[in-house]
């Protein structure tokens, strides 16, 4: 059983019930994740509380000497992070070393605390009187993650919170915590005293009394849209700041003057990349125009040509599920699909895939997919891509805008007219021009819109410097 870090200790849980962890590549069972109860959260929040004065105190200079040590063990540590993230969620070695490396970009921007968290200052702004602001931290913040990326996600969180002298309570996911336990404690190896980093493992009856929890101040949350805007609705409830990422349906559309030999790579990579677990994950592929005529055909022989197996082995394009019981789920909107009336061109659920040991559904293309059909408009977070049809680069934003999530959109062309017009019109917060997985590096903010984000100030850039401090404004006359 997996233990809580609670002031710089370790701890099991008191008396909570458990739940299993997999290798998904196997199937076998690796560990056991607790669901602390609320009074394990309160102990960690008072933790977090009793190290805030103390850390808030501590010189920025101090605090950035630590990260900077933080970042070395990482660096030290990339391998085996890397294998942690493949053994526990079952991405590939590639992937996993991608993420590594995304999550350490994240310590690398908050080393620039002492740029970061500088005030503004203007003198003689009335006769002998100037005004300045400083930034403050918050106090406790609570970090909720998804399963998708156990050491990225985390690090979008505590490392830009706590060199803003907040201290942290880290919630990992239940199904991939083994990451997370591994960054607390190499954190602690850095030299961060006690109690600026916890962590408590659970699921969502965890996170209710994380939210509930008087001394966390501020919530950042990043999962699946239902859960975030619960989250937000349940923080906001008990006044509480909070920034909650959710899910996706990103569409990718294709132009009749696309070079396709960059789009299809780019199109299998954002579809099937990470087993399709991405929040930045091309699930709907559009041909605009002429460009429909072969695209599914394209896609088919690409998609054909992917290695599935496990994570660790050499040579696999992606690996397995998180879960049997994601891969049910994604092997039912594929069978809604179907009897919705989409064309299964290419079937993951055939039996050399899905009666192989571990939770693998190999690559599946849906064609002639609509907006009525639930493969259409829900996010299926698997190695499915559905493709559909429009015939003009407005119906293509037309199409897109109709949809409630609004995380990611990606066009395919060379006319810099259209890219443009897709740039300013699509209610997406990341777009991808030529680009299949617009993903933002650590200095700009992770920007979904619409119900793919719920809050003001996104992780990530300086949204998330001003999400973990609060700006205080001095007027004096001399
Ligand atoms: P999830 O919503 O099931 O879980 C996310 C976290 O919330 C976990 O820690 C979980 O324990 C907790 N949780 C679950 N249900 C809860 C509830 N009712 N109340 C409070 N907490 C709850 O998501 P997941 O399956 O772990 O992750 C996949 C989802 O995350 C996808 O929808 C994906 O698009 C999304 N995601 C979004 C982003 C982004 O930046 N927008 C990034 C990665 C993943």
């Amino acid at each position: 059983m997996l233990a809580n870090l609670i002031g710089g200790k370790w701890r099991e849980p008191r008396g909570c019930d458990s739940v299993p962890l997999f290798n998904p590549a196997s199937g076998e069972v690796i560990g056991q994740a607790p669901l602390s109860s609320a009074a394990d959260v309160a102990e960690a929040a008072a933790a977090a509380a009793r190290a805030f004065a103390g850390w808030a105190a501590t010189p920025v200079m101090e605090r950035t000497r630590l990260m900077f040590t933080y970042k070395a063990v990482l660096e030290r540590h990339f391998e085996e992070l890397a294998a942690i993230v493949t053994r526990n969620h079952g991405k590939t070695l590639e992937e996993a070393r991608g993420e590594v490396r995304r999550g350490i970009e994240m310590v690398d921007f908050a080393c620039g605390a002492p740029t970061l968290l500088q005030g503004r200052t203007l003198r003689s702004v009335s006769t002998a009187i100037d005004q300045d602001y400083y930034r403050y931290p918050l106090g406790v913040v609570g970090g909720i993650v998804p399963f998708n990326f156990p050491v990225m996600i985390p690090l979008w969180m505590f490392p830009l919170a706590v060199m803003a002298g907040n201290t942290f309570v880290l919630k990992p996911s239940e199904r991939t915590p083994l990451a997370a336990v591994r960054l607390a404690e190499l954190f602690a190896e850095a030299g961060f005293p006690d109690g600026v980093l916890n962590l408590v493992h659970g699921a969502a009856d965890t996170v209710k009394a994380l939210l509930a929890a008087p001394e966390v101040r501020a919530v950042s949350f990043v999962g699946s849209e239902p859960a975030a805007r619960h989250v937000y609705q349940e923080a906001a409830r008990h006044t509480k700041r909070v920034q909650a990422a959710g899910g996706a349906k990103n569409h990718i559309f294709v132009l009749p003057d696309a070079d396709l030999e960059l789009a299809i790579p780019a199109i299998m990579n954002s579809a099937f990349g990470n087993a399709g677990e991405r929040c930045l994950a091309g699930s709907v592929a559009v041909g605009v125009g002429a460009a429909s005529a072969h695209l599914t055909e394209r896609l088919e022989q690409s998609a054909r040509r992917l290695r599935l197996g496990p994570g660790d082995q050499p040579g696999v394009d992606f690996g397995p599920l998180v879960a049997d019981d994601h891969r049910r789920r994604v092997l039912g909107h594929i069978e809604r699909a179907a009897d919705q009336g989409a064309r299964v061109v290419l079937d993951g659920r055939s039996a050399e895939y899905v009666q192989r040991p571990g939770f693998f559904v190999g690559p599946t293309i849906l064609d002639q997919v609509t907006p009525a059909m639930a493969a259409g408009r829900e996010e299926i977070f698997g190695p499915v891509l559905s493709v559909a049809q429009v015939g003009s680069v407005r119906e293509a934003i037309d199409l897109v805008n109709r949809l409630p999530l609004g995380n990611m959109a990606a066009v395919f062309t060379s006319s810099g007219r259209a890219a443009r017009q897709f740039r300013d019109e699509v209610e997406c917060g990341m777009i991808g021009i030529n680009v299949g997985v617009a993903q933002p590096l650590a200095f700009y903010p992770f920007s979904g819109w619409k119900s793919s984000f719920y809050g003001d100030l996104h992780l990530q850039g300086s949204d998330g410097v001003d999400f973990y401090t609060r700006k205080k404004i001095v007027v004096s006359r001399w």
